[in-house]
């Protein structure tokens, strides 16, 4: 029987990268088996030699930053820039939490007749399910606390990005990370991401992805009370009031929405204008939406690069019909590659799917509102609760209505959504759970509590 296996496509030019061997439901369950039996070891490792072991993970990790990056901009159309600061935040997160291993403190709580301790112990096995629109970052939020906490980790990338995974667990051996405690197994999220949710001795899964999926997961973990964090989709607000810096509002907003051709969960993807500055604001944003540089991923000066596969240009691409009301669009290179220019749109109704559905592609929409109230309205009319950003000078308004949008991560005057040493997650159908920050060890262990008597 021949293994399966799987093209990788470089999306921006339409050639196979590499071909990767498919990992199969069996091969799945004996990495589960490897990662189980190597979990006592690993967490018995003494704390300061964990943490030096992530810290030679991050070092080596940096020392190929550059190979890295260029794996993920033939991999997944990613700028250089960017694939630059994803290769380097996988390096941040590892130096973050190798920090953890020596800071991972129970409590002493003040009890009758004995000494009462919490312990924060690891869980096992913890299965991280990747997307393919941010491959490394995704992945090392996962794997770094998780390590760190002294859980043993498998991980399934994306059928479509799994090279820089891949490396990851070279470098992670280079390292001296054991062979069992850290896996990759590419393969299909049906077969290897199904044996993670099913097999009873992964003991958590962390899942990135689509809200749809991410449903099937979290009631497949239900059969065992496993432990699950989820980090779905997006259909992110940028309100732009018009006491506004409405010129840095406008500039900035292109890359808000189109960073990463709009493949991102926190992509700012329906601007929000209030009436009396809304002409205005559109006529600043058309020369910033026309300068987005749009082209080959590998040059240094280009901003946006193509959608990841002709299936994902498809889906978008159906949200803009012949006759839809485009208000102006960026360029987008002709030939080869999964190409599609970034685009504006003026729907003329709140409840259009352009309004409601995550596109997940270089499309955004722009619409009008009257008072404040009317904002947080709008921003809130969606099943989503991820991000979203807010442009005022009224720091009062800023904090009312960072208050009312019902998101994880809200930004004000700027578009971040992602800083490692800070929380990032999302309310109602946009996830459960928190990743990052100095809280993410929580989810990677369990609190036990010991009681000793001191009674003679
Ligand atoms: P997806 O199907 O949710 O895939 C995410 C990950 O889950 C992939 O590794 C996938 O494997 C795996 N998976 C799929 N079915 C599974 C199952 N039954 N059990 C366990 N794992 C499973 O997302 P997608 O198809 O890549 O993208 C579809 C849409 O999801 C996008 O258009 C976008 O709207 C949204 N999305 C959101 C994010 C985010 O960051 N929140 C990221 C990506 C996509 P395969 O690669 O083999 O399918
Ligand atoms: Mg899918």
């Amino acid at each position: 029987m021949t293994a399966a296996t799987f093209d990788v496509i470089n999306p921006a030019t339409e050639r196979v990268v590499e071909t990767v061997a498919l990992t199969s439901a069996e091969e799945t369950d004996e990495a589960i088996v490897r990662a189980a039996a190597a979990f006592p070891s690993w967490r018995a490792v003494a704390p300061g030699e964990r943490a030096a072991l992530l810290r030679a993970f991050a070092s080596a990790v940096d020392a190929d930053r550059e190979n890295l990056a260029r794996l993920e901009v033939a991999n997944s159309g990613h700028t250089i820039s960017n694939a630059r600061w994803e290769a380097g935040n996988v390096r941040d997160v590892l130096n973050y939490y190798a920090a953890a291993p020596e800071r991972l403190f129970g409590r002493q709580i003040p009890v009758p007749g004995g000494l009462d301790v919490t312990f924060a112990e690891p869980l096992g096995v913890v299965g991280v399910i990747v997307p393919w629109n941010f491959p490394m970052p995704i992945a090392g939020w996962g794997f770094a606390p998780a390590l760190a906490a002294g859980n043993t980790v498998v991980l399934k990338p994306a059928e479509l990005t799994p090279l820089t995974a891949l490396r990851l667990g070279e470098l992670a051996r280079e390292a001296g990370i054991p062979d069992d405690a850290f896996q990759v197994l590419p393969g299909k999220g049906s077969v290897v991401g199904q044996r993670f949710v099913d097999h009873p001795a992964v003991r958590k899964i962390v899942f990135t992805g689509s809200t749809e999926v991410g449903k099937q997961i979290m009631a497949g973990c239900a059969a065992s009370v496993k432990r699950v964090t989820l980090e779905l989709g997006g259909k992110n607000a940028n309100i732009v009031f018009a006491d506004a810096d409405l010129e840095k509002a406008a500039a900035t907003a292109p890359y808000g929405v189109f960073d990463n051709a709009g493949q991102d969960c926190c992509a700012r993807s329906r601007i929000l204008v209030q009436r009396g500055v809304f002409d205005r604001f559109l006529e600043l944003l058309e020369p910033a939406v026309h300068g987005v540089v749009v082209g080959d991923p590998g040059d240094e000066a280009t901003e946006m690069g193509p959608l990841i596969s002709a299936a994902h240009r498809a889906s978008v691409a159906g949200y803009v019909p012949p006759g839809a009301p485009v208000a102006f669009r960026g360029s987008a290179p002709d030939g080869p590659g999964f190409w599609f220019p970034p685009t504006v749109l003026l729907p003329s109704s709140v409840d259009d799917r352009t309004v409601v559905e995550e596109i997940f592609g270089p499309v955004v929409t722009v619409q009008a509102f009257d008072e404040e109230a009317d904002a947080v309205r709008m921003a809130n009319a969606t099943e989503y609760g991820l991000s979203g950003s807010i442009w005022t000078r009224d720091v009062g308004r800023a904090l009312r209505v960072a208050r009312g949008v019902e998101a994880g991560n809200l930004s004000v005057n700027s578009h971040s959504s992602v800083r490692y040493w800070t929380p990032f997650g999302g309310v109602k159908q946009s996830g459960l759970g928190r990743e990052l920050g100095p809280d993410a060890l929580a989810a990677f262990t369990e609190t036990k509590n010991v009681f000793i008597s001191t009674e003679g």
